[in-house]
């Protein structure tokens, strides 16, 4: 990065910015605040705020002025080196801390203070902040500015403008690398627009029935190849982008489902990941498009729904308002299922793969999916089977009276465009 204007510090030092301190006095209060945590038990983090290296030094002053303003009096702001600073939030649980984080981002991408009347808002700048959590375990403060500086490398090779908590390895330091890798190249696959549509047929058993088709995503490999999202969709959770690659899905799906599919009435499910439940941005992507939303199924999971119930019953209602249908994915593999069944209005159950495989040795499988169809039945779901692999299977679902049947027997997930040309020439005939 390119040094700091020399005069920096001196221009600063007579505006409200007279607060930032060297990288020296940080490590100092770091050290004694680190102490005073060892015997109080007290609660704080640490920040690392990297600023993209062609940012004009004037741009950079107004933006550290903004950032004195934004923390409190007990709060530290430091210059450590070439567009790099430091912060300490005094008595700052990790949410909040969080919070602050984000506010100081927000004052950053702009290149100013919205309070001061916005005269930076030609200057949009990118940085990332790498925040570390720390109380009495922590061990010394070069421990935790290198902390912060990994979150902060983590944070640019997910796209930058982002907070990025620090997360420790527990010892499963390459499993962890990995996980970044993945993340990162969903990253680059989310902003160059390279991710593949793919799908899969959910059939209906009954006459009558809508068609669906189930959209799975894709990550090209480079050697024309695809990585199915088992590889990185708990990456992509773990390191905060399961929001950006939910909203890519839904914005592709929506965008093309009038030029695949036009008036054929094939529905379409997107599975939605924990984080978008909630989501107000796949509601106005669904206002957006000129879509008929009751073609539109999201597909959420209990574990899912349940983190937050009462958000997650929110965000379904309003969907559910604008026309689109629910489905709870993996039905069976979490707890307490049928609990939780009243709470959450759905039109479609998916039994988990786990039962359907065995219906056919395991009377406990078959006896579970046939009681998930009872279920289905009493309150008005279609229930559908998962992962249904071969024509046995499927004639003992059919046997038990499932609505539908979605898995190998009827295909193997393909691209999308095939999909729905297949189904523009079965109408055709
Ligand atoms: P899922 O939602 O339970 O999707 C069903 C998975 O089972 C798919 O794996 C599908 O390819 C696979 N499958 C289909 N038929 C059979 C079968 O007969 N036998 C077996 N053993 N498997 C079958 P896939 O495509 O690898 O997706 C894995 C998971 O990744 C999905 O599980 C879903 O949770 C997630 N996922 C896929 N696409 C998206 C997406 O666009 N967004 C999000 N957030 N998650 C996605
Ligand atoms: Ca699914
Ligand atoms: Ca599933």
């Amino acid at each position: 990065m390119p040094a700091i204007d020399t005069n920096s510090l001196e221009d600063l030092s007579d505006t409200a910015t007279g607060r930032i301190v060297s990288g020296g006095e940080l490590r100092r209060r770091l050290q004694q605040i680190l102490a005073s945590a060892k015997r109080l038990g007290s609660v704080h983090a640490v920040g690392l705020i990297e600023i993209e290296p062609d940012t004009p030094p004037r741009v950079l002053r107004r933006i550290v002025t903004s950032m004195c303003r934004r923390i409190r009096q007990s709060d530290t702001l430091a210059e450590l080196d070439d567009n790099r600073y430091g912060l300490i939030l005094h008595h700052c649980p990790l949410d909040n801390a969080v919070g602050v984080a984000r506010s100081l981002l927000a004052t950053i991408r702009t290149g100013t203070d919205d309070d001061t009347g916005g005269q930076g808002e030609a200057d949009v700048c990118r940085a990332v902040i790498g925040l570390v959590p720390f109380s009495a375990e922590t061990s010394n403060t070069y421990q935790l500015l290198d902390h912060g500086r990994r979150a902060c490398t983590e944070a640019w090779a997910l796209g930058g403008d982002r907070v990025q908590v620090f997360q420790s390895e527990g010892g499963d330091r390459a499993r962890k690398e990995h996980q970044l890798q993945r993340a990162a190249e969903l990253s680059q696959a989310i902003e160059g627009d390279h991710l593949l549509l793919y799908g899969q047929e959910i059939v209906p058993l009954k006459p009558d029935l809508p068609r669906h088709i189930e959209v799975l995503m894709r990550m090209p490999d480079g050697e024309g190849g695809v990585i199915r999202p088992a590889a990185f969709v708990l990456a992509a959770e773990r390191y905060g982008i399961a929001d950006r690659l939910d909203q890519w899905v839904v914005n592709k799906v929506l965008a093309s489902y009038r030029r695949l599919f036009g008036d054929s009435g094939v529905g379409v499910t997107i599975n939605l990941s924990a984080k978008s439940i909630g989501d107000d941005k796949l509601l106005d992507l669904v206002r957006r498009h000129d879509v008929p939303a009751e073609r539109v199924c999201f597909e959420i999971t209990e574990t899912a729904a349940i983190r937050d119930l009462e958000s997650a019953r929110a965000f379904i209602d309003a969907l559910r308002q604008l026309g689109c249908r629910f489905a709870l994915d993996d039905f069976g593999s979490g707890h307490a299922s049928f609990l939780y069944l009243k709470e959450l209005e759905v039109d479609y159950l998916k039994i988990d793969q786990g039962f359907v495989r065995d219906v056919l040795e395991q009377d406990f499988d078959l006896a579970m999916v046939a009681a998930v169809n009872k279920i289905g039945q009493v309150l008005g779901i279609r229930v559908i089977a998962e992962g249904v692999e071969n024509h046995d299977i499927l004639k003992r679902i059919r046997d038990v009276g499932l609505d539908y049947a979605q898995g190998y027997v009827h295909g193997l997930p393909s691209p999308l465009e095939d999909l729905a040309k297949l189904r523009r020439r079965a109408q055709l005939v």
